[in-house]
């Protein structure tokens, strides 16, 4: 790989702003000074060091964020702060949420520049279970709350659709509080589920996705990697 191309791949700088690195002598390749922005390097044994700093290429990454509340999951820069800038990793724009979350929903949130795992994960096929807990503006109990669960089973028709949502499974864990598990990914869908059963989502949070759990020793803003195990799991 040309050693500008390397630089721009492995830290912060775009192309031009490498090569101007490497002319002001910021750069050694192998313990040498190196001013040449054509140089081919072994990406695998050459030595890069930017002002003091080992450079290496980004592998293919997989992270856990406990996404806060006013945060967005758009790539491009709006009125709210942007998942990736919570994520401080060389190039971490090239991440992409693994499915998204309103700007008003907390929890479990992945990323990677995995596009196939990112499929695999969202795509309806895999019928992936995603876990929300839900805060109700009304009480849901008992006739009420049984019926709930039996329509939420069945399928609902959502506001401006034409197909039945795919079975999912609703479980009261207070008159108000709902855990509600969902196979899709439909716009909006746990918010507009509980509007077609007559409620209203005060609060949303997602708990788990798949086989994967938001690690509880992350606070909201905080990101893992992800472990082995989970990347396997789906
Ligand atoms: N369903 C919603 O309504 N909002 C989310 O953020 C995720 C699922």
């Amino acid at each position: 790989m040309r050693l500008d191309r390397f630089l721009s791949e492995t830290s912060p700088l775009t192309r031009s702003l490498a090569k101007r690195a490497l002319k002001n002598g910021e750069v050694t390749l192998n313990g040498e000074p190196i001013k040449q922005s054509a140089t081919q390097i072994d990406t695998d044994n050459d030595v890069v060091v930017l002002n003091g700093e080992r450079l290496a290429l980004v592998g293919i990454r997989y992270i856990m964020l406990h996404k806060p509340v006013d945060v967005e999951c758009n790539a491009r820069r709006g009125l709210y702060p942007r998942v990736i800038d919570l994520i401080d990793l060389p190039k971490a724009e090239r991440l992409q949420p693994v499915g998204r979350l309103d700007v008003d929903t907390t929890g479990l949130l992945l990323l990677t520049d995995d596009g196939h795992w990112s499929h695999r994960v969202t795509s309806p096929r895999h019928r992936c279970g995603k876990v929300y807990i839900a805060e109700l503006a009304e009480p849901m109990e008992g006739s009420a709350a049984d019926w709930a669960i039996n329509q939420v089973a069945d399928g609902l028709m959502l506001d401006g659709e034409e197909t039945l949502t795919q079975p999912a499974v609703l479980r009261l864990l207070s008159p108000t509080q709902a855990e509600l598990t969902i196979t899709e990914g439909r716009y909006h869908q746990v918010k507009r589920m509980f509007a077609a059963l007559g409620n209203h989502v005060n609060s949303l949070h997602r708990s788990s996705i798949g086989d994967v759990a938001l690690d509880e020793n992350l606070a909201p803003g905080e990101w893992r990697e992800l472990t082995e195990a989970e990347i396997a799991s789906f």
